[in-house]
């Protein structure tokens, strides 16, 4: 199959994109994008395979893309040229929430469609805006098959102690259960660990996931057997905008006592609490350390005490822990933070080298240390491609 796998990642008001040689083996990068500020003031930015800028638009003169079709339809027209003419035969997106039963990327048809739209309910806030992206690719790319690939998906492997709250089981039954996400960066991590060192792949890793939205994930023998993320991505570590774990009552007390309406608390559990909430500042760590100050030590301390909390919680669900590997925006570069969340932790036999740490090494604990540490780039596109080529291939063998 000759062609483009077109990878599509549609947010509350972005449209991230990624092109991939369709083929057999490893799929090479064409280049990648986005349009961020849907609905405001829309920016396109697209990056060659090497990671350089090659195209970049801002429609200070109008004509700005104002919905998902439409942003979608400024991407085509630019990949157009840039893949030169090259056709797209598949298109892979990223969906959120595949809840309790889509444990697959899936082949999307109607059917499917129809079911995607039931989850909503899930998470309202991220799912409408994915099946839009499947919408407007559908009726641009008519008879090219779409193939959905979910962020929960990968933890559908974690034992039932896991996937649960303290509820009675009627709720679990109508879907109240731990999902679990960034599903997508996690298989990618461990396939890649499990291809550079099969022994690793086959033992107990807690991956730390730390961008914008962060999580950890155990992982035994490349499968997912608990997150710090539950029902939604609301719980778990604090975020750039998202509180993390919180006692439930506190929520009760905010709407009872304080008198919040539902979509106050939303707004500040969502966007307004984690580390912009608590320093004040912003949500961007590069930021909050270069500004400093006692709200900007506390953000960062809570930060990485919570991590440091969910590692050894994470570790004793497995039974142990072999690797430690950080991933995402702040784990893949945020030096202090990533020394702070192991200061401390060499009881369980995690023993950070400095210099390492500092120079960003993918290896960053100590020679003989009993568990590893490493730093790894993820690739949440990647993963959708080979997927959709996986799925895509099945389909047309069928
Ligand atoms: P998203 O979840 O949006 O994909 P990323 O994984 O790209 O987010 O992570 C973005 C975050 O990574 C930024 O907000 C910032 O906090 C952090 N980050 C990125 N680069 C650095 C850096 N050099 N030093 C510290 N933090 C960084």
């Amino acid at each position: 199959m000759k062609g483009i796998v077109l990878v599509l990642n549609a947010g509350s008001s972005s449209l991230k994109f990624a092109a991939f040689e369709a083929g057999e083996g490893a799929l090479p990068a064409r280049c990648a994008g986005q349009i961020e500020g849907i609905g405001a003031a829309p920016r396109f930015t697209a990056r060659d395979a090497g990671g350089a800028k090659i195209a970049e638009r801002d429609w200070q003169g109008g004509g700005a893309p104002a919905s998902h079709a439409a942003a979608l339809g400024e991407i085509i027209g630019w990949l157009e040229g840039a893949l030169q003419g090259a056709p797209v035969i598949a298109v892979g997106h990223r969906v959120v929430h595949g809840g309790p039963d889509f444990a697959e990327p899936m082949l999307i048809d109607l059917g499917i469609m129809a079911e995607l739209q039931e989850l909503v309910a899930l998470a309202p806030l991220h799912q409408p805006h994915n099946l839009a992206g499947i919408t407007a690719a559908a009726r641009r790319f008519r008879g090219v098959p779409q193939v959905a690939c979910f962020d929960t998906a990968f933890h559908r492997t974690q034992p039932p102690v896991a996937d649960t709250f303290g509820l009675p089981p009627a709720f679990h039954a109508q879907g109240i259960r731990r999902y679990g996400f960034h599903g997508l960066s996690y298989e990618y991590i461990a396939r890649r660990i499990a291809e550079e060192d099969a022994a690793l792949g086959a033992g107990r890793l807690v991956v730390a996931h730390l961008g914008n939205g962060a999580s950890l994930c155990g992982i035994l023998d490349g499968r997912s057997q608990g997150s710090s993320m539950g029902f939604t991505a609301l719980d778990g570590l604090p975020m750039g905008t998202r509180c993390g774990q919180l006692d439930p009552g506190v929520v009760l007390h905010m709407i009872d006592t304080l008198k919040m309406s539902t979509a106050e608390v939303t707004k500040l559990l969502y966007n307004g609490s984690g580390l912009k909430g608590m320093s004040g500042i912003s949500q961007d760590v590069r930021e909050i350390e270069a500004a400093g100050g006692p709200a900007a030590e506390a953000a960062l301390a809570y930060f990485a005490h919570r991590v440091k909390r969910e590692i050894a919680a994470l570790a004793a669900a497995l039974g142990g822990i072999d690797a430690l590997i950080f991933t995402a925006g702040i784990g893949e570069n945020a030096r202090g933070l990533r020394a702070r969340i192991c200061e401390g932790l060499d009881f369980m036999g995690l023993r950070l080298d400095a210099a390492r740490n500092a120079a960003n090494a993918p290896e960053i604990g100590q020679d003989g240390a009993p568990v590893r540490i490493l730093v790894r780039r993820t690739d949440e596109e990647r993963m959708i491609a080979a997927h959709t080529m996986r799925v895509v291939t099945a389909a047309r063998a069928a």
